[in-house]
């Protein structure tokens, strides 16, 4: 794979894109209406996402990417783009959804949750509208054409913010044949994620933060409203893979995996991929109280202990070279995905979604 950009997580790009000259569009607006709000009276509600803010003439929403200027809702962040990547789609991270392949990755600034954690603090904690770089829907395919993307992906700080921006990216994406995904918190409105559909959003990978309590205290959110989403997204046909970053103390308890583990059995199957990965001390969980990384016996406990409940494809994530990195077969249990990060080392599922041991069907692969 032949790319202009630098190895790494994420090129932040003000006040330039590394590697890519993008001057010529340097001066264009980032603001535009937004597409989902109402009014009552006076005030203007946004309905992007669930926190649904009230906001009034001259006021910005809880993000401060969504204001009111003058009884309409506008977004301030439609193409505004603060960091960019070619990233494998393991990344996202992506298991069972096109192994192998590279999505151009983008964020902008905010995000509508509060985690203390952050791993990506620099942009999701700050909005810093004009420092990024425009980079319109059609810059973006050109730009994937020439990097040899095979998909979009919407990612670094919550990609819902950029609703507006998504779904015209995503409608040209779709027609020049690129795939689209959302790695997100899942917070965004069930019409947001209707809108986001049919624009072509092929796939999610969802943060489950937590149990109930832990997303009400540090992310400010409704944990419910998460997994509704996620419902309605497998329902929609939409690909559906899950993540929790693993907390010390926080949501790392017997209670904390086994209430994931049943939901995602009962209530999305148990063949939905399940991401369990390992937090890095980050934000104000490095500053004001310091919560050391996940041992790693404790993500292998975690990982074993949701398998032993029935999950079929649980992985163990952010430790390079694990064994739980690899997509073993449920039935007879040989390696038939192996990775070594988010590198495919060998793919035993790339002709056919079967395993060549046992030849049990996987039906839970886009390949
Ligand atoms: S996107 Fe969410 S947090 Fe931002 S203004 Fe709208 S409702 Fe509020
Ligand atoms: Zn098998």
């Amino acid at each position: 794979m032949e790319s202009i950009l630098k190895e790494g997580d994420r090129i932040s790009i003000y006040p330039h894109f590394e590697g890519i000259d993008t001057s010529p569009l340097k001066g264009k607006k980032t603001m535009k209406e937004a597409l989902l709000w109402k009014k009552e009276g006076e005030i203007v509600i946004c309905l992007t996402c669930e926190r649904r803010c009230k906001i009034s003439e001259g006021e910005l929403g809880f993000c401060k990417t969504r204001k009111n200027p003058k009884g309409t809702l506008w977004t301030l962040v439609y193409g505004e783009i603060s960091s960019i990547n070619l990233n494998p789609i393991e990344k996202k991270p992506f298991f069972h959804f096109y192994p192998g392949t590279f999505a151009l990755t983008v964020g902008s600034w905010s995000c509508n949750f509060t985690c203390p954690w952050c791993q990506n603090y620099e942009i999701s904690k700050y909005v810093y509208i004009g420092k990024g770089e425009y980079i319109s829907p059609q810059d973006f395919i050109e730009l994937m054409k020439r990097l040899n993307s095979q998909g979009t992906s919407i990612s670094f700080n919550e990609p819902t913010l950029l609703l507006e921006y998504s779904i015209d990216l995503f409608k040209l994406a779709k027609k020049n044949g690129y795939y689209n995904t959302f790695v997100t918190n899942g917070y965004m409105t069930l019409d947001a994620l209707k809108a986001l559909y049919d624009a072509g959003l092929d796939g999610m990978n969802i943060d489950i933060k937590g149990n109930e309590e832990i997303v009400k205290k540090y992310c400010g959110a409704e944990l419910n409203k998460v997994w509704k989403n996620a419902i309605e997204a497998k329902r929609m046909g939409i690909w559906v893979e899950l993540t929790t970053l693993l907390i010390p103390g926080i949501n790392d308890s017997e209670e904390d995996v086994k209430e994931i583990a049943r939901r995602i059995i009962n209530e999305l199957g148990d063949e939905t991929p399940w991401h369990i990965t390992r937090y890095y001390p980050a934000y104000e969980f490095l500053n004001k109280v310091y919560i050391p990384p996940t041992p790693v016996k404790k993500l292998e406990w975690a990982v074993e202990l949701a398998m032993s409940m029935g999950l079929k494809y649980v992985y163990l994530g952010n430790v390079p070279g694990h064994k739980y990195e690899n997509t073993y077969c449920p039935s007879c249990k040989e390696a038939l995905i192996k990775r070594y990060g988010f590198q495919i080392l060998e793919n035993l599922l790339k002709d056919s979604p079967k395993c060549p041991f046992c030849s049990l069907e996987m039906l839970n692969f886009m390949v």
